[in-house]
């Protein structure tokens, strides 16, 4: 079996293009589209992640504001910060970087968030939106995913996906997106008995653990699509997904690479949200119809 890459590189690269277009006509009209970034604390994964969405705003003409708050920052100094933001027309989209110190409750935080700023889609009413069937903003990981099997023409519809995994920010919601597609959907977590069983049924497997190599090419069906949302530190310092993505070539019709595959297309899609938040603002402030 061929083996073909779900390149997240290459088609991020491609939406870019067609996005950077929209912000500038935004920045034309007066209307930027601008995402602030919170962080609280020294977490130096976070702190590369909050890198990189910086970085992205800058290539994608999104105007950015960072705001680095010391770790003993309370919720309540956080919460007049997310308040303030808010109510800032310039600001339309808000991210706060997780996780939050322990102190600070982020169910709290992620509720406080006004959710047409809410470009992870994490606050309950875009969740409620996305299980309705009517998304608003879809997380970024799982709208990524999807973004790479539509640019490949895999068409979830009749298939039997398999999702490992059930976090809120991965797992649900892509399993909710593919069932919208009309896949058939299975979720794994980390109490299924004999995942491999359920693993060989997948046409399109999503792999989101955070266990480096959980899945090998004895778990997956001959031609099945391979999503690895896996981000994995060895010791060595090399970088693994989820999947032991050597053993599927030969064996999936396609595979996603770690690094190169799903992690570019979540910064992606976050300024694709941006942008659509910032196209519904100026609509509304122009009694357009909302482009949402
Ligand atoms: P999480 O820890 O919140 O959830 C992990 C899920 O996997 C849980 O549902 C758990 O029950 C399940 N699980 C754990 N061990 C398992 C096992 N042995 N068998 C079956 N299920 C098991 O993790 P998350 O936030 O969803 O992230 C998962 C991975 O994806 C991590 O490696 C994370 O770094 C990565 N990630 C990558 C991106 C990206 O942009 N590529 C974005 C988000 C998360």
């Amino acid at each position: 079996m061929d083996t073909r890459i779900l390149d997240g590189v290459a088609l991020s690269r491609k939406l870019r293009a067609e996005w950077q277009g929209r912000a500038s006509a935004l920045a034309q009209a007066g209307h930027p589209p601008g995402l602030a970034v919170l962080i609280v604390g020294q977490d130096p994964a976070s702190a590369v992640y909050v890198r990189n969405k910086i970085k992205a705003c800058a290539d994608f003409g999104v105007r950015s504001e960072q705001l680095e708050l010391p770790e003993q920052t309370t919720e309540a100094e956080l919460l007049r910060h997310i308040d303030r933001l808010n109510r800032d027309p310039a600001v339309h989209g808000i991210l706060v970087q997780l996780p939050l110190p322990k102190h600070i409750a982020t169910e709290k935080i992620i509720h406080a968030i006004d959710p047409a700023k809410d470009v992870d889609g994490f606050h309950p009413l875009n969740v409620g939106l996305l299980a309705a069937g009517q998304p608003r903003f879809v997380p970024c990981t799982p709208a990524g995913i999807m973004e790479l099997l539509d640019a490949a023409q895999i068409n979830p519809w009749g298939q039997h996906a398999v999702v490992v995994g059930a976090s809120n920010i991965v797992g649900k919601p892509v399993g909710l997106l593919l069932l919208q597609r009309g896949a058939t959907v299975t979720f794994c977590n980390s109490k299924t008995r004999d995942l491999a069983a359920h693993t060989r049924q997948a046409d399109i497997l999503v792999v989101a653990t955070g266990r480096p190599k959980l899945v090998n090419a004895d778990m997956v069906k001959e031609g099945a699509v391979v999503v690895d949302v896996g981000i994995n530190r060895l010791p060595d310092g090399s970088l693994v997904g989820d999947v032991d993505y050597q053993s599927m070539l030969g064996k999936a019709s396609y595979v996603t690479p770690v690094p190169g595959g799903v992690g570019p297309m979540t910064i992606t899609m976050l300024m694709i949200n941006t942008v659509r938040a910032a196209e519904a603002a100026y609509a509304r402030a122009h009694k357009a119809v909302n482009v949402l």
